[in-house]
């Protein structure tokens, strides 16, 4: 299974009324498109935030209403880390704040290496038997908490950009435990040598943690018991990677993934193929796209989408072929970002699935979000459970 993520967009002006994917140059997935089907499914069910996290669980054929329980466990997951019934995981994101908004929910982008000496702070300062900040990647780490606030109504921050913080704080029962934390956080990093260094640097200041993105432990099925497939993840995402680890597949990690633009696309493929040596199952997830419309970037999407064609589709599609053996080969995106929304929306996606070998051919057929008139083949993890179930019987 091959994701873009992100990749679906709106119709858009500056392409004559295309979306970005009606208007990439993806010469690959529409000869897939043409090969095999194409059906738009729902990746969101009513009722859940489309984030990634839902989608990618959908994509991986499992029920978000049933299994979903925060995008924070599943990152904790992503990042190694376990956790115990009766604790909580928190997303804790290094933000900045000007003038009492919120001015980045990255702290500039702030690397690992910066990030760490930040997180040790907190753990010195706040840290307890119980209460524990842990460094993730960037900007994103996570604060792993015993009986911590769970029902607590939180704000990702990246959603309220310039917005005043207090008019974005955490609500609901115990918020005021996770307020004095957030709170404690600015006081202690308010010129603190360490954003001193930075500020003089040039970098953004981190003003404060902000915490979000709760849930308790998440506990998937194993995907090997019920599929009886190996498999395993490839994904630069820690919440790809979360989901991966959650439900017993194999985290493989590629020197020079980034989730961005430049990423090692042919790193990923070579993964890829070499997992499919030793495994039945190859979930491989390119970040790019989404990163491109979040960043309202119509252009970069462009090149982001006919990258995925090129370096990801292309040759591990010619690498099953090469390979001569029958396998399913799935093309998808998660959900839409849509340039002019740099958010992701809830409209269903298409999938198309080709049952190989297929014969050489240079016919093409749309890859879209109109796929069928717009006809929705109903749930994603109902679809791909049957395909994963079936492996691949349907189409043959
Ligand atoms: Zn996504």
């Amino acid at each position: 299974m091959l994701v873009g993520d992100g990749m679906g967009d709106y119709p858009l002006r500056e392409l004559g009324g295309r979306t970005p994917l009606q208007a990439a140059r993806i010469p690959n997935i529409r000869r897939l498109a043409a090969a095999g089907t194409v059906n738009l499914i729902k990746t969101v069910p009513d009722g859940l935030a489309p984030g990634s996290d839902v989608a990618n669980l959908s994509l991986m054929g499992f029920d978000p209403g049933r299994y979903y329980t925060g995008r924070a466990p599943i990152e904790a997951a992503g990042a190694g880390l376990d956790m115990a019934a009766d604790e909580v995981a928190f997303r804790c994101n290094l933000i900045s704040i000007g003038d009492g908004l919120i001015s980045d929910h990255s702290a500039g982008h702030i690397s690992t290496g910066e990030a760490r000496p930040f997180v040790e702070e907190l753990n010195r300062a706040f840290g307890r038997d119980g209460l524990r900040f842990h460094v993730s990647s960037g900007y994103r780490h996570l604060l792993i908490w015993r009986n911590g606030p769970a029902g607590v109504q939180a704000t990702p921050p990246h959603d309220v950009l310039g917005q005043p913080a207090k008019n974005n704080l955490p609500r609901g029962p115990r918020s005021e435990e996770l307020l004095r934390l957030m709170d404690e956080s600015a006081r202690l990093f308010a010129g603190h040598p360490l954003n001193r260094d930075r500020v003089a640097a040039g970098r953004a200041a981190v003003s404060q943690i902000w915490l979000w993105g709760q849930g308790p432990r998440t506990a998937l099925p194993s995907f090997a018991e019920r599929y009886d497939l190996s498999g395993g993840v490839i994904s630069a995402v820690d919440l790809v990677r979360g989901i991966g680890r959650l439900s017993g597949l194999e985290i493989v990690k590629v020197p020079g993934a980034t989730g961005f633009i430049d990423t090692n696309y042919r790193g990923k493929v070579e993964a890829c193929m070499d997992l499919l040596g030793r495994a039945d199952f190859a979930f491989v997830h390119v970040e790019a796209p989404d990163e491109c419309g979040h960043a309202g970037d119509l252009k970069l999407k462009l090149a982001a989408i006919e990258a995925f064609d090129r370096e990801v589709v292309g040759p591990a599609w010619q690498g099953l072929e090469l390979r001569g053996r029958p396998y399913t080969l799935m093309i998808c995106t998660d959900h839409l970002t849509p340039v002019s929304v740099r958010n992701h929306t809830r409209e269903p996606v298409p999938i198309a699935v080709l049952c190989g070998p297929a014969a050489a051919s240079d016919a093409q057929a749309a890859f879209d979000e109109f796929t069928n008139q717009g006809r929705v083949a109903g749930m994603a993890f109902d679809f791909i459970h049957r395909l994963l179930s079936e492996k691949g019987e349907p189409c043959r």
